[in-house]
């Protein structure tokens, strides 16, 4: 189904619920980040709207107009662009569930598609979550969301879940390289930690470079010669997230190269097709870095000094690697 292959499975667990009329009218998609959860939305909704002789049969008018955005029986619930929080609020949720009752204009039921569904603030999951208990027939809600703990309990209850795993890399490199052969994935992945339509969507030359130039800075971070507070200052300001990824791909690597290379083995190292140098910390300390990389990107939403926040990330990989030095 549509030209993401990993998309494949979990739709395939669609048609087979629905082909045993166990599909519920609550449909929780559990994206991961850039793996296109949306898409495959778009593909339960034709299945549900379709006109045609084997839903979804992907030619007739309603899954043209599903497909195009256009089709009246199928909306969508989005923080809208003015809002500040980019939350959706109890007025969004109510709005569309008024207009829904008015509409199945085309009798085959109605579709509506929360995304990214954490964006609801509290008012609107108990709008929400009233529409779920009593469910008008062939209603059918579908939350959209690479967060499902940010959800209340009462709302994941009541929903079908349908999980869309991360690719495995060598998927998400293969088709990155039909689409556009001859740039550099593996490193444009690394920036986007793992995220396929991400990459995509960029230019990877650019993504690239900005891995590399996050790399140096933690080479000299550990050798000591990083202005930790300046850089922190300008990460703060400027593609954080995609630092915080490639800080946690450059750890990942270092584990998945394991333990015999640590720094207490430097003669290991010699000859070695690993880029020694750059793997120069031991696996403890590389483990608790990564530990701090998933709180800081938690922390990122809602402190207020970043930069403050970066700054003693980087200094905890001054600090490792001086005392890995040191032993
Ligand atoms: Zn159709």
């Amino acid at each position: 189904m549509s030209d993401l292959p990993w998309l494949q499975a979990p739709f395939d667990a669609v048609l087979a619920s629905g082909a045993a009329g166990r599909l519920s009218q609550g449909l929780l998609v559990h994206d991961s980040p850039g793996a296109g959860g949306i898409r495959l939305v778009k593909r339960i909704a034709q299945l549900i709207l379709c006109t045609g002789g084997q839903p979804p049969c992907g030619e007739c008018s309603a899954c043209r107009r599903v497909e195009s955005g256009e089709h009246p029986d199928l909306l969508r619930i989005a923080p809208k662009e003015e809002s500040k929080l980019q939350q959706i609020t109890v007025d969004d949720v109510r709005d569309a569930c008024e207009q829904l009752v008015m509409t199945s204009y085309e009798g085959r039921g109605s579709v509506a598609v929360i995304h990214p569904a954490d964006a609801m603030n509290h008012n609107a999951a108990n709008a929400l979550l009233k529409t779920l208990e009593e469910p008008r027939p062939k209603l059918h809600l579908i939350l959209v969301t690479s967060r499902p703990s940010a959800l209340p309990a009462t709302i994941l209850s009541r929903c079908q879940r349908l999980r869309i795993p991360p690719p495995p890399r060598a998927q998400v490199l293969a088709w990155l390289q039909a689409q556009k052969p001859s740039a550099d994935w593996p490193a444009a992945l690394d920036a986007v930690g793992g995220a396929a339509l991400d990459a995509l969507e960029s230019d990877p030359a650019s993504l690239r470079q900005l891995r590399d130039d996050t790399w140096r800075a933690l080479r000299e971070a550990r050798q000591g010669t990083l202005d930790v507070v300046r850089t922190a200052d300008a990460w703060s300001k400027d593609g954080l997230a995609l630092r915080l990824n490639s800080i946690e791909s450059y750890l990942t690597q270092r584990i998945l190269a394991g333990p015999e290379i640590g720094a207490q083995s430097a003669e290991l190292r010699v000859g070695a097709h690993l880029p020694a140098p750059d793997l120069d910390i031991n696996i403890a300390l590389a483990l608790g870095l990564l530990d701090g990389v998933k709180e800081l990107r938690l922390q990122t939403s809602t402190t207020l000094n970043k930069a403050l926040a970066v700054e003693r990330l980087l200094w905890r990989f001054a600090r490792g690697a001086s005392r890995a030095r040191q032993g």
